[in-house]
C-alpha cells in the first residue's frame, strides 16, 4: 500500500524520504509543497527531480478525505461532509468573520462521551480519525481558497477542535495534527489560534500539557456535579472540582496568563436559571476564565429547547455583573445544520453497529 504523506510530520517525512535513498533536505521541499501550496501531485513539485517524482508516485500518495458534500449557509458559513471510508463520514465547518476564518475540525467519527444535548454523541461512536484525516481537513479547507495556494489571500486563520468527537480520546493523532497546524513549515498558526475543546478527561488534560501549550476550552455546561452528571456523563468519573484543578495545572504549565474559555450551553429550564448563573459565578472564582454561552441548537430527536433571548440575556448579565467576560456564541450555519452539536456526518441508518460500538467504548471511557 502506498504511504500517505499527508499524515507525516517533518521528522517522519524525513525518515521516509531518506529511506528512498534521497537527501534529507528534499523532505522539507515536499512538506512545503503539500502543506503550504496544497499540491497532491508529485509531478507538479517542480523543484524535485523527475526521478524522485517517479519514485514518489510509485511508493507514496497525498490522500485527503474525500468531499462528498459541500454547502454554503446564507451567513457565509461553509459545511463539508467528508468520506473517510467504510461508510464513515465526518463534518467540518468554516466560519468566516471579518478578517478571520475559523475552521471547526472533527477528531472522531461520532463520539462515545454521549452528552445528552449533542447530536454527535447521539449518533454513537465508530472510530478515531488518523492524523492524515485530521490535518487533511485543514488541507481541504485551505485548498477551497484555490490551488496553488496564495498566501496573500484570506485563508484559515484559526482552528478549533470542536467538530465531531472528543479530541482527547484520540490523543496522539489530535496532538500530532495540532503540532502540524502550528508548524511554520506547514500551516504556521500561533498557539493561541489552535484550540482544543474537551468535555473534561482529567488525566488527558494533564498529559496534554506535556506535549502542547495550545489554547484549551472546557465544555462545562453545568454549575454543579448533580446536573453535570446528567448532561456530560464523563463527569461521574471526573467531577467538576478535579476538572477545574486540572485546568489550573494546564494554564500554570503553559506559563502564560491566558484566560481559559469555559463553554456553557444554555438549555431552556435545564441549566439556565438565575440560580445556575449565580452558582456558576462562585464555582469559577478559582479560575481565570472567560465564559462563552452557547444557546442550545436543536436537532431531530432531542427534547431540549433553546431558552428565550430574555433568559439568555439575564444569564449573561449575571455573569458580567460578577466580573466575567461573557460572550454569547452567535449561531452560524443553522440553515445547513452546521451549528455546534448538529454535526452528525450525514450518517445513514446503522443503529445496530452504533449501539454495539457505543456500549463497548462507553465501558472503556467510563471505567
Ligand atoms: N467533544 C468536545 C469538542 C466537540 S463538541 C467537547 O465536548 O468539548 C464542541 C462544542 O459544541 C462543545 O462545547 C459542545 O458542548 C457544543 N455542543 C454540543 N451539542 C450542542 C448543541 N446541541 N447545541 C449547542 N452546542 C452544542
Ligand atoms: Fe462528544 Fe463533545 Fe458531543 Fe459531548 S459535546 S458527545 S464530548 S462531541
Amino acid at each position: 500500500m502506498k504511504q500517505n504523506l499527508l499524515g507525516m510530520n517533518q521528522n517522519n517525512l524525513k525518515s521516509f524520504i531518506t529511506s528512498l535513498g534521497e537527501k534529507a533536505f528534499r523532505s522539507k521541499q515536499i512538506y512545503q509543497w503539500i502543506h503550504q501550496k496544497g499540491i497532491d501531485d508529485f509531478y507538479k513539485m517542480t523543484n524535485i527531480s523527475k526521478e524522485l517524482q517517479f519514485k514518489l508516485s510509485e511508493t507514496a500518495e497525498i490522500r485527503a478525505p474525500k468531499i462528498v458534500f459541500e454547502k454554503d449557509s446564507q451567513d457565509g458559513t461553509r459545511k463539508w461532509v467528508l468520506n473517510v471510508g467504510n461508510n464513515d463520514f465526518v463534518e467540518m465547518v468554516l466560519i468566516p468573520e471579518g478578517n478571520r476564518a475559523t475552521l471547526c475540525v472533527s477528531s472522531q467519527v461520532g463520539c462515545a462521551v454521549d452528552c445528552s444535548f449533542c447530536a454527535t454523541g447521539k449518533q454513537g461512536f465508530s472510530r478515531n480519525l488518523d492524523l492524515a484525516e485530521i490535518i487533511g481537513q485543514v488541507w481541504v479547507a485551505e485548498n477551497s481558497f484555490g490551488v496553488p495556494r496564495d498566501h496573500a489571500q484570506k485563508r484559515v486563520t484559526n482552528v478549533v477542535m470542536m467538530g465531531m468527537g472528543e479530541p482527547l480520546l484520540n490523543f496522539d493523532a489530535v496532538t500530532g495534527a495540532m503540532e502540524m497546524m502550528m508548524d511554520d513549515q506547514a500551516y504556521g498558526l500561533s498557539k493561541r489560534k489552535v484550540t482544543l475543546s474537551t468535555s473534561g478527561l482529567v488525566p488527558l488534560i494533564d498529559k496534554l500539557s506535556d506535549v502542547t501549550d495550545a489554547a484549551l476550552t472546557i465544555s462545562l455546561h453545568a454549575p454543579n456535579d448533580i446536573l453535570r452528571n446528567e448532561l456530560v456523563p464523563i463527569n461521574k468519573k471526573y467531577p467538576i472540582a478535579q476538572l477545574l484543578d486540572s485546568v489550573i495545572r494546564y494554564v500554570e504549565k503553559c506559563g502564560d496568563k491566558r484566560k481559559t474559555t469555559i463553554e456553557y450551553i444554555l438549555i431552556n429550564k435545564v441549566n439556565d436559571s438565575i440560580d445556575h448563573a449565580t452558582e456558576l459565578c462562585s464555582l469559577l472564582k478559582i479560575l481565570p476564565c472567560k465564559i462563552n454561552l452557547i444557546p442550545f441548537n436543536p436537532f431531530p430527536g432531542s427534547n431540549y429547547k433553546r431558552p428565550s433571548s430574555m433568559r439568555i440575556q439575564t444569564f449573561k448579565k449575571i455573569l458580567q455583573q460578577n466580573g466575567y467576560i461573557t460572550t454569547i456564541r452567535t449561531t452560524r450555519g443553522e440553515d445547513i445544520m452546521a451549528a455546534c452539536g448538529q454535526l452528525v456526518g450525514q450518517v445513514n441508518d446503522r443503529t445496530r453497529k452504533r449501539e454495539r460500538a457505543q456500549k463497548k467504548i462507553q465501558a472503556k471511557v467510563i471505567n
